[in-house]
């Protein structure tokens, strides 16, 4: 009797796919990814402009800040936005690059998918020719070390080419080398002593490069100082107020004396309080939270130069330059917690206020101040500083460097397609079409600068079976030219991170047979294993 009966193993509204089709959907989504941020690869790719719920607008032709202000909700679509997303952490340039080849291999697999060639044998044949990539890679780079500016100077314009940035690459390549420089011990650098700030207004060729910090704040009182020399600098990351209780109490005053002696006495504290700060010796104070009118009116009697609300990133970057420890309890603050800094000045620029500490104690820590006409602008200009600084940290770090304008992708093509005929059968089908994959990039950016890509593809092979190990495709031109001799220089960690991302999330799309999607939202049935009480949306 109980033969017929159905059983329940999922909620209600579910939505399952399987074999097949889950597989084609999955890799439908990821092609339709790649496909979103093709047309914005290299130096003549186009720009995207998004418009948010809130109508704000960014043009960009950055990889990764297309894919996450795009907010995609396909599942798998969204791993291929994560492949964006490490590429940019791990190495801060090569978003696009990474996404268009997971696009590519996933694409590829696709048609070896339509030949009966089961999912594992692709896998299998694409980890191993990921593995020999990397390999191959290595052996091709160059080296590179600190002294080498102008592959510095190479790399950082190479980043910047056709990115908003242009009108002014070459003296933003030199400010960003020169910080590189700066902040860098021995041939390691951390960007994180690198501070970028931005100001509308002005040019992109005003931006500066400044030997401390710059904060987009001023003076809080103007009968402070504008500007000081030798300063000695105190961080505080609690209020110079009297903080309002948290809970409400009401107090009873019978007479006026006592009213006047409540007011003397929070007078009185904060007195005490600037006392504090003269007394340490500090000539200016950076406060992260707010600073009482009168304790302004006392700081400002004593000649000290103070500024309140400070980003918290910044007090750090304060506190790495100058040296200064940052002080929570007002009445700890002795000198020993002061830092540094030769000169601390108001600025005006455009129409605000900034405070520039300059010549600090540690000039390792430096700013990069980005200018430009627009906000849509300079936030272009800054993804593309940051692209810069990026490959140039992991140019430095690893040390090794390669030509780009495709030049490294197609030698690596052929080297792979070499090692295929050491395999036999679908296993070498499946390596083959990973380094036809590779060689999307040399071929998009043919596409995108409106080059025909087969004949542009031919002659770049032809140049390369000739033994022309850089040979890359000028998109300026159109013509085939040495891409290393040219300067187009890139980080080879670029290379690998965007290899070994792109083929780690095709293989784990393609080992997908079934996707399982439990009902949306609120019609959502509550799961046996959940506790009671628990809301439905919490699956
Ligand atoms: P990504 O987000 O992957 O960094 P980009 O839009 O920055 O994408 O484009 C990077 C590609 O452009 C790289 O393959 C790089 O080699 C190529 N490229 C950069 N400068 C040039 C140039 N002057 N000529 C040809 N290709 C270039
Ligand atoms: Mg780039």
């Amino acid at each position: 009797m109980t033969q017929n009966q159905p059983i329940v193993i999922l909620p209600e509204n579910y939505q399952r796919m399987v074999g097949k089709d889950a597989q084609r959907n999955n890799i439908l989504a990821a092609k339709l990814v790649a496909e979103t941020v093709r047309t914005t690869l290299g130096p003549k790719g186009m720009d995207k402009m998004i418009v948010d719920s809130l109508g704000d607008i960014t043009v960009t032709n950055d990889g990764v800040t297309i894919l996450e202000e795009m907010q995609i909700e396909h599942p798998t679509a969204k791993m291929i936005v994560e492949v964006a997303k490490t590429q940019e952490n791990l190495v801060g340039d090569g978003t696009t690059t990474a996404v268009i080849l997971a696009g590519e291999l996933l694409k590829n697999a696709e048609r070896l998918l339509d030949q009966e060639i089961h999912p594992t044998v692709i896998t299998k044949g694409y980890r191993i020719a990921a593995e020999k990539a990397q390999g191959f890679l290595q052996d091709m780079a160059e080296k590179l070390t600190k002294k080498d500016v102008q592959f510095l100077i190479n790399i950082a314009e190479t980043a910047m080419t056709g990115k908003g940035a242009e009108s002014a690459r070459g003296k933003l390549s030199k400010i960003i080398v020169e910080a590189v420089e700066k902040v860098s011990e021995g041939d390691k650098i951390e960007l994180s002593n690198i501070k970028v700030e931005k100001k509308a207004g002005g040019g992109i060729e005003d931006s500066e490069l400044i030997d401390g910090v710059i904060l987009d704040k001023e003076r809080v009182h103007s009968g402070m100082p504008k500007q000081m020399k030798h300063v000695k600098v105190a961080l505080l990351d609690s209020a110079i107020e009297i903080k309002d209780t948290e809970t409400d109490a009401k107090i009873q005053i019978t007479d006026p004396m006592q009213l006047q002696s409540f007011v003397d006495q929070e007078e009185k504290m904060i007195k005490n309080m600037c006392d504090k700060i003269i007394k340490s010796g500090a000539t200016a104070v950076f406060c992260q939270k707010g600073i009482d009118d009168l304790a302004q009116h006392f700081l400002a009697k004593a000649n000290i130069y103070s500024v309140r609300r400070v980003k918290k990133s910044d007090m750090e970057q304060l506190s790495k330059a100058t040296g200064a420890k940052i002080v929570t309890k007002v009445s700890e603050l002795t000198k020993d917690d002061l830092g540094h800094a030769g000169v601390v000045e108001e600025v005006k620029i455009a129409d605000d206020e900034m405070t520039y500490l300059r010549e600090c104690k540690n000039p390792k820590a430096v700013t990069i101040l980005i200018r430009g006409g627009t906000s849509h602008v300079i936030d272009e200009v800054e993804r593309a500083v940051k692209d810069a600084l990026g490959d140039l940290a992991a140019a430095l770090n690893e040390g090794k460097i390669v030509a780009g304008a495709g030049a490294t992708e197609i030698e690596l093509a052929k080297k792979i397609r070499d090692f295929a005929t050491s395999l036999s059968g679908r296993e070498q089908l499946a390596v083959l079409s990973f380094a036809d994959a590779i060689e999307v990039v040399p071929r998009t950016l043919a596409e995108n600068a409106g080059l025909d890509p087969i004949d542009m593809m031919t002659e770049l092979k032809a140049a390369h079976d000739k033994g022309k190990k850089w040979a890359g495709l000028d998109v300026f031109t159109g013509k085939v030219v040495d891409a290393w001799a040219l300067g187009i220089m890139e980080p080879l960690k670029i290379k690998t991170q965007a290899i070994k991302s792109a083929s780690e999330v095709a293989e784990l799309i393609l080992r997908i047979d079934d996707v399982i999607a439990g009902g949306s939202g609120k019609e959502r049935e509550p799961m046996g294993r959940m506790p009671p009480g628990m809301p439905p949306g919490m699956m």
